[in-house]
């Protein structure tokens, strides 16, 4: 623990705690030096995984995001 510097997964390169991007899974911490590594990295893990199950946590996701945008319009609407 000497060091504070992280190293990015995707790319390598070495980088600050606080900084970059960190997913944690299992409490295993995986860490990116920028979103752009993050992105590509899950991109990988998209193929990973069983495209059925993929699909119903995109839908499931989709369906969350989009009722969050109904709730903010509907707050907006409300302001005026
Ligand atoms: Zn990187």
């Amino acid at each position: 623990m000497a060091s504070n510097k992280l190293t990015c997964i995707v790319c390598g390169r070495r980088f600050p705690r606080g900084q970059g991007v960190v997913l944690v899974v299992k409490g295993k911490e995986y860490l990116f030096h920028s979103k752009a590594c993050a992105l590509k990295f899950l991109r990988r893990v998209f193929e990973e995984i069983d495209e059925e199950l993929l699909y119903s946590a995109f839908e499931k996701t989709l369906k969350k995001f989009s009722e969050e945008l109904k709730r903010a319009e509907l707050m907006r609407k409300k302001k005026i």
